[in-house]
């Protein structure tokens, strides 16, 4: 392995995150720290003291690991932050006032998810397409905004931020903001509070790009929605570039107003789906080459056939079986692989019980698991007992006898009707229907 100078490599990582950060935020959090000391595997960094250690772990730790990985290229190497106990007293949470709100403002990139790290197939190519059209030049489509939809871990966060990528690389001609909706959310309900908008109108001011990530955390958020409605209208106005990702098409964002709804409709709508099976391979591919792992291609094969859902399940497989090879030394070869796929269906199977699974929809209905168990037929209450029948005759290999059993006695025809309005119910109800689906994923997830 290549020798490298800590303190240097420490330095290094400085800089780009003075690329990466504000300003003032960098100078704020980061740049008064100094290398202290390393073991070969860990870099221990001091800061003037441990308020500000804790803040930069919790706010900058990934995207100091994300950096000094890629610098070092050693994903072993691990950071710690340390810093002698802050002064106590109201002095010391005075004195820190002034540079908190510029914490809000940070653009944090993944350095990997870049347009050369997506692999493009049918289930996500109009959406790479658009991505990659806007990217280009502005104002020269009219896929304004575009509006990237698909389900968890498909690669909407990677696409928009190789856009920002794409922006940064060309230098600073063109401005972008990069923002999760719900640190948007965040900014706006300080401002609230403080009832003074200017961080909040700062986030939209002087930028060719918007780039927002998640769009469907601004339910229930009617004021933020108010806010952000008209940013949006005036950054359209002007010729703006605006991208927005979700986890649902915009018609079924449907807690947000109708002219909210048609103006993201009016540009490019374009969706993820999961990736097919070739895809699937070349994705797996791509990982086991960053990781510079060897492995077979029916091992990849076996890989690519057994997890079909979900992008980050399938590089959460890669990540773990190069860890276990590095960290004994062994080949990754059909029998690990298996032991992996198995391991972690295991998991699941392990939570796919009646009890895991009433739980886990007493939770998302906001009921308690003895009320899906007992008498009372609110429909508040009826639902998600009916709800957590089917998915558990879905999920697991109980009896309708067994399942009325679970719920204190019923017969199996009660079972078998809740089965029933459930299904129909879904037709008629895409947000229960969605609802069930994301509870089915909580489960089943690896
Ligand atoms: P989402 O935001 O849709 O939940 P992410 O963008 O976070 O999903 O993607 C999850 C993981 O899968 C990331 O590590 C991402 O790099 C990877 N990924 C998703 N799609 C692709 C793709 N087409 N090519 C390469 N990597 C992908
Ligand atoms: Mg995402």
């Amino acid at each position: 392995m290549e020798h490298f100078d800590p303190s240097d490599l420490w330095n290094r990582c400085l800089q780009e995150a003075e690329n990466r950060l504000d300003k003032t935020e960098f100078e704020a959090w980061l740049k008064n720290s100094t290398y202290e000391d390393s073991n070969g595997t860990r870099l221990v960094i001091r800061f003037s003291n441990s308020f500000v250690a804790g803040h930069v772990k919790s706010r900058f730790g990934n995207m100091l690991d994300d950096i000094i990985h890629n610098l070092s290229g050693r994903s072993e190497l691990a950071l710690q932050f340390i810093g002698d106990p802050a002064e106590p007293g109201p002095s010391s949470s005075e004195r820190l006032s002034p540079v908190a709100p510029s914490s809000q403002d940070s653009t944090f990139l993944r350095s990997n998810y870049t347009f050369e790290h997506f692999v493009v197939g049918p289930s996500n190519q109009l959406a790479h397409a658009g991505a990659l059209a806007v990217s280009r030049e502005i104002g020269s489509t009219n896929y304004n905004p575009l509006f990237i939809y698909g389900g968890v871990g498909l690669g909407k966060t990677h696409l928009i931020q190789a856009i920002a990528h794409q922006l940064r690389q060309e230098g600073s001609k063109r401005t972008f903001r990069y923002i999760s909706t719900e640190l948007l959310v965040e900014t706006f309900i300080k401002c609230v509070l403080q009832n003074d908008y200017t961080l909040f109108r700062k986030l939209f001011h002087g930028i060719d790009y918007l780039l927002m990530d998640d769009i469907q955390f601004l339910k229930g958020k009617v004021e933020t929605q108010e806010a952000f409605f008209h940013r949006f209208n005036e950054l359209h106005q002007h010729g703006k570039q605006i991208v927005l990702t979700s986890d649902r098409p915009p018609h079924e964002l449907q807690d947000l107003p109708e002219r909210l709804i048609s103006r993201f409709q009016s540009g490019l709508v374009a969706d993820i789906k999961p990736p097919e099976y070739e895809t699937r391979l070349a994705i797996l591919q791509l990982l086991v080459k960053d990781e510079e792992l060897v492995v077979s291609e029916d091992v990849l094969d076996f890989i690519a056939s057994s997890i079909r859902k979900n992008v980050r399940q399938l590089s959460g497989v890669i990540h773990r079986l190069s860890a276990m090879s590095r960290l004994t030394g062994c080949r990754v070869d059909m029998s690990l692989a298996q032991k992996e796929i198995r391991s972690s269906l295991g998991t699941i199977t392990r939570r796919l019980t009646a009890g895991n699974i009433a739980s886990t929809v007493a939770e998302s209905f906001d009921v308690s698991p003895s009320q899906l168990k007992g008498k009372q037929r609110k429909r508040s209450i009826l639902i998600p007992r009916q709800v957590s029948m089917s998915l558990i005759r879905e999920l697991t290999s109980m009896s309708l006898t067994e399942i009325g059993s679970f719920f204190s006695g019923r017969d199996h025809s009660t079972v078998l009707n809740s089965i029933d309005r459930i299904r129909e119910l879904k037709d008629k109800d895409p947000e229960l229907e969605r609802k069930i689906e994301e509870i089915k994923r909580k489960l089943v997830s690896i």
